[in-house]
Order: C-alpha cells, then structure tokens, then sequence
C-alpha cells in the first residue's frame, strides 16, 4: 500500500493553473476540496492526454499525481470547484442540478507562446459537493472505465468530445444496485460549460449573471461571435448558431459511426459541440435505428435514431435559454434554423467517406446510402463490420465476405452493383484508402467493455489498457488482435447498462 503523498504533484515548467471558469464568481460555483478516495491505484491513464496538459509519462507513474487525481488536493495553484446548473432531463424541466459529483480542479495552462490552449481538468468521482442532492458523490469502477476508454475512442474516431486523462480505482465500497467500488475519472476540455448552465440563470431569471455567463463563452470559446455581422450583429444569436452547428456536425458523426449516447438531457450537451457525460452510451452491434441503449429509457426518447431530432430539441432549449440576451425571437428562431441542413450537409459527406464516394458529389448518393441503412436494418447487420468488409471489398477483396453478412443476398447484390458503378468513377486504390481510415476496425462494444470491467473488478488491469491500445487507432489492423473487432457473443444482448453509474 502507497503512503498519502504529501509531496506536490509538479507541472511542466511554465505550465499553470489559469482557471478562467472561476473568475466568473461564487454565483456560478462553490469552492470546495475534493474529497479522495482512499488507498489509490492507477486503472489506466492516457500518455495522450496527458501530453496535451504538458505532462509526461513520469507523472502518471508518480505518487504525486496519483494522489492528485484521486482527490488529495495536493495541486498548488488549482482552485477546485463544483459548478451549478440546471436542466431538462427526459424532457422534462429537473430544476437545479449541479456538479453533483465532479469537481473542476481548474485550468491548466501552457506558457506564453505555446500553440496549445488552456484545457480543464475534472474530478467525476471526487465526493459529495452541494448540489449532490440524494446522491453520494461518488462514481463506480464499472462506469469510470466505460467513460475513460469510451472519450479516448471517440477522440481517436475524430468524433469532437472530452478526454480522459486518468481512471483511479479504490476499494472504498460505494452502493448501487449491489455492493461496487469508487473510482475518479480525471476529464479533460476546454470548458464543462453545458446548455443546462444557461438554463439556469436564464430560466431563474438571473439575466445579469446569464449575460456574464454568455460573455464569457463568446469571449473564451466563440471568439468570432463577438464582431459577426450576421443575425443583426447580435453576439448572442451569433453563438446560439455557432453551437446549432457545432452540435449538428457532433450528431451526424455519431450516426454514421454507430454511437447511440443514451441519456441526451440538456444538462449533458456541451456548449462547445462536445460529446459529454457518458454512461448507458452503446456502439450499435447489429443495426437497429431504433435501439435504445439506456435501460432505464422506457419510452426510448433517446434510441439511436431519435438523436438527431433530441439534440435539435436541446437546441431549442437552449435558444429560449438565450432569448432574454437575443431579444427578438425571430432571430433566435432564424441562428437555430441551419441545424436541418447542417446536420444533412455533415450526415452525408461522413457516409459518403464511409462508402470511399467523399469527392462525389452525386445526386445518387443520398439514395444510395438511404437503400444501404434500409437494407442493413431489415438484415440487422454488424455495422461495424459491415463497413470495415466493405472497405476491404473497395480494395479488391472478395465480396462474399460482405454478401455473407445479408440474409437477403439478392438485396445486396442489386445494392453492390449500383455502388460499385460510383466506385469505378473513382481511381483504383483510393477509395478503399479513404474507407479504411473511415470505418474503424475497432468500437469500444459492450461486451468488450464488459469483460475489462470484469478482469478489473479482479484488479487486473491489463484489458482495460489493451483496448485503449486498440481504440487509440481504430483504423489500423493490428495484426493477431482480430477477436476485439469479431461478431459480439450472444451474451452481449443480455447486458443492460442503466443511468445508474
Ligand atoms: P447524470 O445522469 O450522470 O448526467 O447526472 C445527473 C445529475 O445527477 C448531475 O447533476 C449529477 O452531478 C448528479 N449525480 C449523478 N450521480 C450522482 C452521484 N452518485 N452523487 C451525486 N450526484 C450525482
Ligand atoms: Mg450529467
């Protein structure tokens, strides 16, 4: 067992805390120290993320820093706080809600001159803070590694989201269903800040500290807003539209790569367009546009193919959020209205990448891609699979491979044929070069997840860094790892993953 280091965890020379969220003021946060597990161990870290903070690989082997991101609060210059927001959850409005269980230790910041920019690293996991209601501000083992290995994935897949630096286990139980054990996430991103923060001081009628907050976002994170002619000069309608696309572009990667999130409340949607909160999250097996990943979704509002709709009702959310600051509701209507053909625009140029087709602008296309999802549906084929066979039959492969994965194989064949008169337009080699550096080999599956959760529950952690290993280049093949990119066993479609975590 390690001694509590009381040592300071060091940063990088020049690197330092810079916490712009907390010159905000107390009205948008409450100061407090985390409060650690006990007895920390290392899960996994990612030497990625880390990189991005200055750090490197010596600290995420140190006592220091294991005991700072497990809570110690032995970071000179950090200033911890717990943030409050509110929120529509399952479309209904929650009231306040809050860091109930996460904890910004604050900004770190590169020295003058570096091309990096601040980043914001988050405790989840770190203790009770005031706005953990009935909760008990902790986190499980189970989830802290689905949301460590699941932010690294979607960053390698090029899908925007927060990071994860570390998963730190402990043996302090912690109750759920049965019996489970803490772990502290440490997240990393430029900004925390959620639809929900608008919501709150907007719907509290709090509009002075709604203008900072929305000052603050544009001035940090939406510098252009601040001088754009557009929507009559007005900043505010200005960022709604900025966010409306950022979130449009975000939705349409998760559809075309087969990312059902699970719990797309407003208090999980991130200002700046990244995928946040993850939990009952699931990357489609079979494809189903119906799926619901969240057990605890009775009503399957959030199943895979209601997300684009959701997220442009979160949009509106936050538009009325914004309103008192637009102050003309046609405007406000008008920064919100390109989600439609943002979210096309984005949808069709990734599945025209995923079929090798990204310099064709045909008009063929979209019903190309509308007959393939319609045929994958009625086959429930591997979607995963499907596309990466795929990328290899573009290659000159052997299509019975991909043919093989239809019941209705006349089906496919009519759909092979007119597709591959659009791939011959195309020079030979490139399009299965653009295919394979597009459907990835590797999703975190649930089942994957579940068997480095189960290995770690023993404290063998070595799965856990296995798939990181993997799902930090998807697109390559590495070779002798097939049975991580294979079919999901029958086991896989018992599990069910809930809001609790
Ligand atoms: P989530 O469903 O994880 O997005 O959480 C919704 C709200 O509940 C947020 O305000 C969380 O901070 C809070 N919350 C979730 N789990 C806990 C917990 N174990 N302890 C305290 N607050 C929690
Ligand atoms: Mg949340």
């Amino acid at each position: 067992m390690l001694p509590i280091s009381t040592e300071r965890a060091q940063l990088e020379p020049g690197w330092h805390w810079a916490n712009r969220f907390a010159t905000l003021g107390p009205d948008f946060f409450t100061e407090l120290a985390p409060q650690a597990v006990p007895q920390p161990y290392w899960v996994a870290t990612s030497g990625a993320t880390a990189s991005l903070l200055g750090l490197g690989a010596q600290a995420l082997a140190s006592n220091a820093w294991l005991h700072a991101l497990a809570g110690h609060g032995n970071l000179e210059g950090a200033r911890p706080l717990a943030s409050v927001y509110s929120g529509h959850q399952f479309g209904v409005w929650a009231g306040q809600l809050g860091d109930g269980r996460a904890l910004l230790l604050g900004e770190l910041a590169p020295p003058p001159g570096h091309s990096a920019s601040g980043l914001e690293i988050q405790l989840k996991g770190s203790g009770l803070t005031p706005y953990s209601r009935m909760g008990d501000g902790r986190a499980v083992l189970r989830s802290s590694i689905r949301e460590f290995l699941c932010s690294e994935a979607m960053h390698a897949l090029g899908v925007p989201t927060t990071r994860a630096l570390s998963v730190i286990g402990s043996d302090l139980p912690v109750y759920r269903e049965e019996p489970e054990t803490a772990a502290v996430v440490a997240r990393v991103a430029p900004s925390f800040i959620r639809f929900g923060h608008f919501e709150h001081f907007s719907f509290s009628n709090q509009l002075d500290l709604l203008r900072q907050l929305a000052d603050h976002v544009i001035d940090h994170h939406y510098a252009e807003c601040r001088d754009s002619t557009r929507f009559a000069s007005n900043p505010f309608a200005a960022l709604l539209h900025a966010v409306t696309v950022r979130t449009a572009r975000m939705v349409a990667q998760w559809q075309a790569v087969g990312f059902c999130h699970g719990v797309m409340n407003t208090d999980n949607m991130s200002i700046l367009g990244l995928t946040i909160d993850y939990g009952p999250f699931q990357f489609l097996d079979a494809f189903d546009p119906g799926h619901i990943c969240n057990h605890s979704d009775h009503s399957g509002r959030y199943a895979f193919n209601r997300q684009p709709q959701v997220a442009y009702w979160n949009l509106f959310c936050l538009g009325q959020a914004l309103l008192p600051l637009i102050g003309d509701q046609d405007l406000a209507m008008a920064a919100l209205e390109p989600y439609k053909s943002s979210y096309a625009d984005a949808f069709a140029g990734q599945m025209r990448a995923k079929l090798g087709l990204a310099d064709l602008t045909l008009e063929s296309d979209s019903a190309l891609i509308e007959d393939l999802l319609q045929l994958l549906a009625r086959n429930r084929v591997d979607y995963t699979i499907f596309w990466r066979r795929l990328s290899h039959l573009a290659g000159g492969g052997d299509p019975a491979t991909v043919r093989d994965l239809f019941g209705d194989r006349p089906g496919f064949d009519t759909w092979l044929l007119r597709y591959s008169e659009l791939l011959r337009l195309i020079p030979q080699g490139m399009a299965a070069d653009l295919m394979l550096k597009t459907n990835p080999k590797f999703v975190l599956r649930n089942h994957l997840a579940e068997n480095a959760i189960a290995a770690a529950k023993q404290k063998d952690f070595s799965l856990v860094r296995t798939l990181l290993t993997l799902l930090e280049s998807p697109f390559d093949e590495h070779p002798g790892m097939d049975a991580y990119a294979d079919f999901p066993p029958a086991w896989a479609a018992g599990i069910a993953i809930s809001c609790s975590s």
